[in-house]
């Protein structure tokens, strides 16, 4: 048992426990129960670690679907799927990611399938898909095609517990309410292994590992406003930052259309592909005016801005007029109650209102992270330099939202991200087969390092300054749903790059009011919190930095794309006291199969003008 040290002990006030495994793979979502399960089914000695346990991670909650060009429904096929990410991504994701991503994808969802998703199903018994923003038929010329499978609105539910299942079978080894600290990282910059916190008894977990990857989510909650659960804290990212390494295009944040006013929480984009639309206070369904060709169904971060446009030009709905209605009222309630159950459920509780004879109250909410640690389309982690710009950080992969590809580039499509943590966990799998040599020894513990990591633990455990973590935080995600919103300006970017700043020296200030190392939630969001600023502080100076609107990312003051100078991913390096250096590596523009071997036509992916 833990000593519950009243005064810092430094790095030898704890109780060890060290491990040795080929793989460790930090987080149980989709993309690391996909990785985990790849790992161990290859004879890999595979531990995953996860904060909380394996089917609470924040994937249990995707609702739509998975995108995979299936043609179920109707016609489809890869390179349509291919063009739609391509300009959903608003040409800023790599080709042969992107490439990877939707070839891969519709073997990803039978592979699912076989493992036992329960996928809704068609009349014949196919798997059931739906239309979803931004995928269209025909390179984008529409109409909108069947390309999301699902099971019914609670698709990442059932792919979670499968995987679980699946991880289980193959006898990796789950170490369930271990919170990851750091990376244990080598002078010459090789990862060999992270450092856990056993919330339950206090113990601290040395991981000595010839590969870590990172699928630890994404970081919405550096918002007030989020669908994302409480445990998006973007761990991996903060982890990452302190090992040396850069994030890449953290500026672009998704906000969806349609959370549910007040509470924050998600209406499925399939409410819109199963029929839903939105209204204005003049009852007028706006989004023909603005996309008349999608719609309703148009991208998301263009359905955000059309709405946020709606509201501040007084047609909002409510006695505040600050939000807008979706109507599902007009579709048969049968259809409601066998595509969309939990979001029924949801409007009902958070809304107070039965969706089969009232619209539903929304506003654009933040939802994804489109940037995330810099990775190939191998899972494999990236640490660029001048002359090398895709140089991979030995020992180090990253797959899920925690990553960036980059498949979702300036804006992600929806139901692109299920599939991309299936097809990315299950690359990261393959490649580490070929680079984990199962023969070698485990690198041996690096005990200074992994010192300085317990120092800084042991430090934060005892902080005792005047403010509480929850008042640091509470002005972080003001700041960000203030300054880092929808609409951005020179101003508004500026006020909140100095604002997170500010905030984080008041981090100096943090008072930790509960030492003890069993469950200690104050510590732990103690933690979370400094994860979170680097990823915010990330993307706020990222957006400042960036004089275009691209995607998410809508400046009022440079409204158009500036392919010339801008079709570039942003690097940001967050040092320890908090200084943000940025720099640029190129967008991969070439996709993986020549024209000659069936690959996309060039001139389909060539940058044009982003309509829908
Ligand atoms: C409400 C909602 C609905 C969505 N619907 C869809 C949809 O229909 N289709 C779609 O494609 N996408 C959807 N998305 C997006 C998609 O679900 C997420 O991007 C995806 O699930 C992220 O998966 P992940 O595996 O990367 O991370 P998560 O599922 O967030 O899992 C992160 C894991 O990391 C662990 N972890 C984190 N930090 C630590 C730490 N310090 N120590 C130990 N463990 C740690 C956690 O315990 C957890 O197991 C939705 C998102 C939300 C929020």
């Amino acid at each position: 048992m833990a000593k519950d040290a009243r005064s810092t002990g430094g790095a030898s006030a704890y109780t060890y426990v060290d491990h040795k495994f080929d793989v460790v793979v930090v987080g149980a979502g989709g993309a690391g129960l996909r990785a985990t399960l790849g790992m161990a089914e290859q004879g890999l000695k595979t531990a995953c670690i996860t904060k909380v346990f394996p089917t609470r991670s924040h994937t249990v909650a995707a609702q739509g679907g998975i995108a995979a060009s299936l043609s179920n429904m109707g016609p489809d096929n890869w390179q349509w799927h291919m063009y739609d990410t391509v300009k959903g991504s608003d040409w800023l994701g790599d080709m042969d990611a992107m490439e990877y991503l939707v070839r891969q994808a519709p073997a990803a969802v039978y592979e699912l399938e076989h493992y036992g998703v329960p996928f809704s199903r068609t009349e014949e018994g196919k798997i059931y898909q739906r239309p979803f923003g931004g995928h269209m038929m025909n390179f984008g010329d529409g109409p909108p095609v069947q390309r999301t499978c699902a099971a019914a609105d609670r698709t990442g539910h059932a792919i979670l517990h499968t995987l679980y299942g699946q991880s289980l079978k193959h006898k990796a080894q789950f170490f369930i309410e271990y919170f990851a600290l750091d990376l244990i990282m080598e002078d010459d910059g090789t990862c060999t292994g992270v450092i856990a916190w056993n919330l339950d008894d206090g113990t601290i977990h040395r991981f000595s590992a010839k590969m870590v990857v990172l699928a630890t989510g994404g970081y919405g909650r550096a918002y007030f406003s989020a669908t994302s659960a409480h445990t998006c804290t973007g761990d991996g990212g903060g982890m990452a930052a302190r090992a040396g390494l850069p994030l890449q295009d953290m500026e672009f944040v998704q906000f969806h259309p349609t959370g549910i006013y007040g509470a924050g929480c998600l209406i499925t984009e399939g409410a819109r592909g199963e029929g839903g639309y939105l209204v204005n206070s003049e009852g007028e369904r706006f989004m023909e005016r603005y996309a008349p060709s999608a719609k309703d169904l148009a991208s998301r971060d263009v359905v955000s801005r059309c709405m946020t446009l709606e509201i501040r030009e007084g047609r909002g709905v409510g006695k505040n007029k600050d939000h807008i209605f979706l109507h599902l009222d007009h579709l048969d309630p049968a259809v409601l109650h066998e595509r969309l159950p939990g979001i029924s459920e949801s409007a009902r509780i958070f809304a107070g209102v039965d969706l089969t004879k009232e619209p539903i109250p929304v506003l654009p909410t933040v939802h994804y992270n489109m940037g995330g640690v810099p990775t190939n389309y191998w899972g494999e982690v990236l640490n660029p330099t001048a002359t090398d710009p895709d140089r991979v950080s030995p020992g180090l992969m990253a797959v899920g939202e925690a990553g960036c590809a980059s498949v979702h580039g300036a804006n992600r499509l929806g139901s692109n991200s299920l599939i991309d943590l299936v097809v990315f966990g299950r690359a990261a799998a393959i490649r580490a087969g070929e680079v984990v040599d199962k023969a070698a020894a485990v690198p041996s513990l690096n005990v200074a390092a992994a010192d300085r990591i317990m120092d800084r633990f042991d430090r934060l455990r005892h902080a005792n300054g005047s403010t509480p973590t929850a008042v640091i935080r509470e002005r972080m995600q003001r700041a960000m749903q203030e300054d880092a919103a929808v609409f951005r300006t020179q101003e508004s970017l500026e006020a909140g790059c100095r604002r997170i700043s500010e905030i984080w020296g008041e981090l100096k200030d943090i008072k930790v009011f509960d030492r003890s190392m069993i469950w200690n939630s104050d510590l732990v969001e103690t933690l979370e919190l400094e994860n979170l600023m680097t990823n915010a502080i990330a993307t706020v100076y990222g957006a400042e930095a960036r004089k275009e609107s691209r995607g998410a990312h809508a400046r009022e003051d440079f409204a158009d794309r500036d392919d010339a100078n801008w079709r570039k991913h942003t690097l940001a390096h967050v040092s320890e006291d908090g200084k943000v250096t940025l720099d640029y590596r190129p967008v991969h523009t070439e996709p993986l199969l020549s024209e000659a071997e069936g690959g996309i036509s060039r001139a389909k992916i060539a940058p044009k003008a982003r309509v829908y």
